[in-house]
């Protein structure tokens, strides 16, 4: 697949509950140092041409955790900003441990770190990421993977914080690892059906299967490790065999339930129970080989669907 796309966004929504990864145009580099102007009218005091204070003077803490973790924010304690900073740096031990990525990155990879943004409210998210971020904000946060094939790219998410925490940090964090080490090239490269803006993956997308229980599936795991107390309660209701599960995506084959829960369910399992065949996948992941993933796929094809309602039923008692 051409490669003509630039920007990841994984979009979060306003509930804990995850969606759907957007694309975004042009982001990273639109962050402008605009001051503040300000025209007051002696009878109005309307504001005239405002411009809105520049990303550095509003997320103006700036920690870096580790050489690939930086966290900036607007008005988060020390104390918060530490325990994120050792989360994400054991999340990524962990991850390097369990994909053996010897920390070698894909092919032509550069970003080399994520910036986490936190505004300190969604009213202030909302007035300022646009501007910042070139994005929407009528998400609960998002990735920016950007263009990871050019030098001196930087992957960003930003969000807001909310209930004083900074949710979605560790499934965000995941994506940034598994499309550095597991995932070749930028979000259309890969396979889903999501032609969303502000950026646009080009249409038509790959027939199934895609890639999108692999890639949230993945996050929720890594991020929830085995205490997902919402995806194994629906795991009882055996609601799809792990064949169909390999066709969900984002406008088709979709739903909040079946790609966070069920897309955990099926990584579970499969990490559980098929390390072998997740391996090869990877191989081919990696080297965004994705007729030959589909293939590899097809040849599963309904193959595990027994032993996966059975492993449902054990989790669920
Ligand atoms: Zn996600």
């Amino acid at each position: 697949m051409k490669n003509t796309n630039k920007t990841l966004l994984t979009a979060l929504s306003a509930s804990f509950a995850l969606v759907a990864y957007l694309i975004a145009d042009s982001a990273i580099a639109n962050e402008t140092s605009a001051s503040t102007q300000v025209k007051v009218t002696t009878q109005s005091k309307v504001a005239v041409n405002e411009q809105l204070p520049s990303v550095e003077q509003v997320l103006q803490q700036v920690h870096h955790c580790n050489k690939s973790i930086t966290i900036r924010s607007q008005a988060l304690s020390p104390d918060k900003v530490i325990t994120a900073c050792n989360e994400l740096i054991a999340q990524e031990d962990r991850f390097h441990q369990v994909f053996n990525t010897r920390n070698k990155p894909v092919h032509g990879d550069n970003n080399t770190s994520l910036r986490a943004n936190f505004y300190s409210s969604n009213a202030e998210y909302v007035k300022y990421a646009t501007e910042h971020f070139n994005m929407p904000t009528n998400n609960g946060g998002m990735y920016l993977e950007g263009y990871p094939e050019r030098p001196g790219n930087h992957a960003e998410f930003v969000a807001y914080k909310r209930n004083g925490g900074l949710w979605n940090l560790s499934h965000e964090y995941i994506h940034y690892l598994d499309g550095r080490f597991n995932r070749y090239g930028d979000y259309c490269n890969g396979l889903h059906d999501d032609h969303a803006g502000p950026e646009f993956c080009p249409t038509p997308n790959l027939s199934y299967p895609h890639g999108v229980w692999w890639s949230e599936g993945v996050a929720e795991y890594m991020a929830w490790g085995n205490n997902n107390p919402k995806a194994i309660t629906i795991a009882s209701k055996k609601k799809y065999p792990l064949s169909e599960l390999f066709n969900t995506s984002y406008n088709n084959n979709n739903g909040s339930d079946r790609v966070y829960r069920w897309g955990y369910l099926a990584v579970r399992f499969m990490m559980e129970n098929h390390r072998d065949k997740v391996e090869k996948s990877l191989v081919l992941s990696r080297q965004g080989d994705w007729v030959g993933y589909q293939a590899l796929m097809r040849s599963w094809s309904t193959s595990m669907d027994q032993q996966w309602f059975t492993w449902l039923e054990n989790l669920a008692e």
